[in-house]
Parts: C-alpha cells; sequence; structure tokens
C-alpha cells in the first residue's frame, strides 16, 4: 500500500490549527500500524518553515507546472518529542518554488493576515504536483503511490487533475477537516489553472460562477471523509452544509466520518516536554504545579483556590468566544481565571485585552500562535472552554480530557462525538468528561460554566471527571485503523 497525504500544513512543519496536527500525526500512526503494509509519504508546498526543518533532504526531481519551475525535494519529517526514533519518521515531498512559497507571514495570508492575492496558483501547483506523482508522466517513477488522500480545500484540484487531466487510474480520498472553507476563484483563472472549460459547470468544479478547490475534491474524489460521524450528517443539512449539503446527500454512500486521534506522545501530560512538570491520572499533584507556574507566568493571582478556565483557539464567529466578553465580570465574579490563547478577529482580541486590563489578576489574554503556551494552558488550567457553533472534530477537547482539564463544549461534530455531559447517570456510570451545553447562547454558556464550577468546588466528583477521560484512549491508533480500513476497500473497489 503506497499512499500520498497531500496537505498544505503538517505539525511540527507548519501549523495553523487542527488539519496540522492530523497532517503529522495520521500518516505516522498508518505507518506505525501491524496491519499497514507499505508506505505513506507526505507532501506539502516548500514554504520556508519547512525547508528549514525538513530532516536529511535530497533533491528527487524537477517538474514543471503551470507554468512553473519547481525542484522535489524528499526528507524526513523532523521528530516531535525528543524520544522518537528519527529513522521511524514519515517521508515528506516538498515543492520547492520560492516564488511561491517562501514568503514571510503565514501558508495563506500575509502577516496582516490577508490572504495572499496567488493562492488559486499556489495550490493548483501542490495540486498539479500530486496528480502528475500519480500519473504515468510523474517526475520521481521511483516511488508510485496507488492511493491519494487529500486534505481540505487546498488539495481539492488534486482528484479534478487525475480524472479530467491525467486519466489516472490512481484512487482519491479527500477529507473534510472544515467545510467553512473553500478555496473559491475567479473563473478567469481557468486557463491559468489548466482546468478544462466543459467541466467548468454544475456537473464539475463550478460553485456560483466561480471555480471551487472544494466542490472539486467533494465531485471528483472517489471516496470522502470527514473528521467525525456527526459531522458526517451535519455537513449533509442545510444548517451546516454551506451550499454543498446536496452534493454531500448525493455522495453519502460514499461519506463516511472518522474521529481525529491525539497524538499520544506530543500530547500526552506524562511526557509532554512543554510542561514544568509531568503528571498522571493516578499522580494528579503534578497537574497543581503546573497550574501554578501558569499563574505565575501569566501574572495570575497564585491560588490554588481560584478555578482557572483556558481557553486556546482561533478567535473566528466559529468558535462561539464571542458570547465569552459579555460573561467574563460573572466568571470573574465566581471567583474564577480565565487564559486566553488566541488570534483572528481583531474586535474579539480588543475585547478581551480590554477585558484583562480590567481584571489584571483573574484574567490573562496572550493574542498570537504559541505552542508552548498552549500546552501548558491544557494542562495547568481546571477547565476548557469550547462552545463552537460548528466543530467538524475539535482536538482540544480531547486534549483536555487526556490532561484533566474537562472540557465545556457546544453539541456539535466531533464535540457532541467525544465529550460526555456529567449527570447523575454518567456520573455513576463513570463516563462524565465534561459538560455540555445544548444550545450556543451566551446564557447557555454561563450556566455550563456555573456547573463545571460547583462541580470543580466538590473535589470527588472532580477527581472522577478527570479520571474518566484520562483513562480513554484518545490515541491515533483506532482512527489509523478506520483509515486503513477505509483504504484498503477502496483499492479493492472497481
Ligand atoms: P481548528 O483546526 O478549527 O483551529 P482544532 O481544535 O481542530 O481547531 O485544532 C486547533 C489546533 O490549533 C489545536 O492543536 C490548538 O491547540 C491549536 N491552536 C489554536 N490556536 C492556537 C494558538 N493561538 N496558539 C497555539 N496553538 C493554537
Amino acid at each position: 500500500m503506497q499512499v500520498l497525504f497531500v496537505t498544505s500544513e503538517a505539525h511540527p512543519l507548519i501549523k495553523t490549527g487542527g488539519l496540522a496536527d492530523v497532517s503529522g500525526a495520521l500518516p505516522q500512526a498508518l505507518k506505525s500500524l501491524d496491519a499497514f503494509k507499505g508506505e505513506v509519504k507526505i507532501l506539502l508546498p516548500g514554504y520556508s518553515a519547512v525547508l528549514d526543518q525538513i530532516i536529511t533532504p535530497k533533491k528527487i526531481a524537477n517538474v514543471e507546472v503551470l507554468g512553473q519551475t519547481c525542484t522535489l525535494i524528499m526528507g524526513k519529517m523532523p521528530k516531535i518529542y525528543s524520544k522518537q526514533d528519527s529513522a521511524t519518521t514519515v517521508d515528506v515531498i516538498v515543492i520547492e518554488n520560492a516564488a511561491l512559497y517562501e514568503r514571510p507571514g503565514g501558508p495563506y495570508s500575509d502577516e496582516d493576515g490577508v490572504d495572499w492575492e496567488d493562492n488559486a496558483l499556489r495550490f493548483a501547483v501542490l495540486s498539479r504536483v500530486a496528480s502528475l506523482l500519480c500519473s504515468e508522466a510523474t517526475p520521481y517513477a521511483a516511488w508510485r503511490p496507488m492511493l491519494v488522500h487529500c486534505n481540505d480545500w487546498q488539495t481539492g484540484l488534486v482528484p479534478a487533475y487525475m480524472k479530467l487531466v491525467d486519466h489516472s487510474t490512481v484512487k482519491s480520498i479527500f477529507s473534510i477537516h472544515n467545510l467553512a472553507f473553500q478555496g473559491s476563484f475567479d473563473a478567469s483563472y481557468l486557463s491559468m489553472l489548466a482546468l478544462p472549460v466543459a467541466h467548468f459547470n454544475i456537473n464539475g468544479f463550478e460553485y456560483h460562477d466561480q471555480i471551487s478547490f472544494l466542490k472539486a475534491g467533494l465531485f471528483y474524489a472517489d471516496k470522502l471523509s470527514t473528521v467525525s460521524p456527526t459531522y458526517a450528517d451535519e455537513i449533509q443539512t442545510p444548517a451546516y452544509g454551506f451550499g454543498f449539503e446536496g452534493l454531500l446527500q448525493t455522495r453519502q454512500n460514499d461519506l463516511v466520518g472518522i474521529l481525529n486521534g491525539i497524538d499520544a506522545h506530543d500530547w500526552n501530560p506524562a511526557e509532554d516536554e512543554h510542561l514544568p512538570k509531568n503528571y498522571t491520572a493516578s499522580r494528579i499533584a503534578g497537574k497543581k504545579a503546573v497550574k501554578k507556574h501558569l499563574q505565575q507566568q501569566l501574572n495570575l493571582k497564585e491560588t490554588a483556590d481560584a478555578p482557572l478556565l483556558g481557553v486556546v483557539s482561533r478567535l473566528t464567529h466559529q468558535k462561539g468566544l464571542d458570547l465569552l466578553p459579555e460573561i467574563i465580570p460573572q466568571i470573574v465574579a465566581q471567583g474564577c481565571q480565565l487564559a486566553i490563547l488566541g488570534s483572528g478577529d481583531s474586535v474579539l482580541e480588543a475585547h478581551f485585552r480590554a477585558l484583562a486590563m480590567q481584571h489584571p489578576t483573574q484574567v490573562s489574554v496572550t493574542v498570537g500562535y504559541n505552542e508552548s503556551l498552549s500546552h501548558n494552558i491544557m494542562a495547568g488550567s481546571d477547565m476548557f472552554i469550547m462552545p463552537s457553533r460548528f466543530e467538524p472534530c475539535g482536538l482540544n477537547q480531547l486534549y483536555g480530557m487526556a490532561y484533566g482539564t474537562p472540557p465545556i463544549v457546544s453539541s456539535t461534530g466531533g464535540l457532541a462525538d467525544s465529550v460526555v455531559d456529567t449527570n447523575k447517570i454518567t456520573l455513576a456510570n463513570k463516563t462524565a468528561t465534561g459538560f455540555v451545553i445544548n444550545n450556543v447562547s451566551a446564557t447557555a454558556l454561563l450556566s455550563g460554566i456555573t456547573s463545571a464550577i460547583t462541580s470543580w468546588r466538590n473535589k470527588t466528583m472532580w477527581r472522577s471527571i478527570q479520571r474518566n477521560g484520562m483513562q480513554l484512549d484518545l490515541s491515533w491508533e483506532p482512527s489509523a485503523q478506520k483509515y486503513l480500513l477505509l483504504y484498503q476497500a477502496l483499492l479493492l473497489a472497481k
């Protein structure tokens, strides 16, 4: 089984969100399965951060696509944790083209958060190279994929190029990590992207008169997957489908929801190298030390008696965190502390900053992206807030459960599939792992937070909620097994 895993970000090389966590961990987890006989290689654009960090890079080919001259470089993924054996990390093929990918700023936007103007070309080149690697005209004949696994809109053109241009027999899977990001571009790009005009219609990659990379993936891939069973159902309805619900309904027999896992070394409080102290479910004392350290680091009042609520998130409408500012005064009045890390909506960032100024010993806000602080907030907080309006899978609630930091979540997508609300029954049968609010409103969020705080004050109850979450197997292995079955079924299909 030779699998090409195409993605626009992969931890630890480059990350803006959950897609990077999945792309860093799933190929590695597949490689580690006894039942997986073969190889998986990741294909990534050659952003500066990627070129700087790949291990043992070696030029393997030159390739000319869409008028762009690129060099393909193969190396290995860097280790995620120091005890990892570097010989076992996954291979990564990087597309080097300085003009397209080596820029200051992020993978999709400049330093001010404005999308790169040539994103259509940048990700069409990624997709075109992937398709070529699966074709007879491959620039790297030493390795031939049997299956290509595409992720989100940036790779949506891969199945389109495979079917319409290269007429490839290699099978394709397109995974939806977030339907909100669609990669829609003006029809005038058709010739630059070498897309056949004959398929620029409803039965092709056209969507509302634009070229939709996302629709191309949804339409042309042999199989579709998304990152939780509930999200797989939700996206077939108008409320969550962003207009693609009709197409997704027609493809429902090809669509499967597989919940993400978490990297059992990177996100494990017993081994986490970002923490001042490690801990386990049976030796939880270390968590108190992390909380103390976090309070010092964030200039919060150093006390074990204040429940500390954590937030690590993109600050966007999706995440529901715009509901938080109006209830912060009530949360603070209950003696709580808040540690917020995130970036996105500038109005919301300013709102949080103002609240931190008003309550400096109780509210801390860090605007930006900080991997190490995110681990420390996850471990040092008592509970974690995630009131998303929709959430394909969500990883932070999984990290929260693994870290003994019960999450307070809305009942949607992967949150609904992973967090069990605390009540008499779930406490008795030891399945309670968090607090689920049934609608996304400030009132519901405040009530969820209040019940979490009440439970926190009952130390025996809290320990049992923590233990329930920490004992779950949230590792990638069971999910990687499901992807393997999907791959096998696809390869057997005619
Ligand atoms: P999404 O992919 O929608 O942003 P997920 O919950 O699936 O949400 O994954 C988010 C990932 O990004 C998690 O690993 C989270 O810890 C990380 N993350 C989000 N914002 C930040 C930040 N400001 N600093 C560090 N890590 C962040």
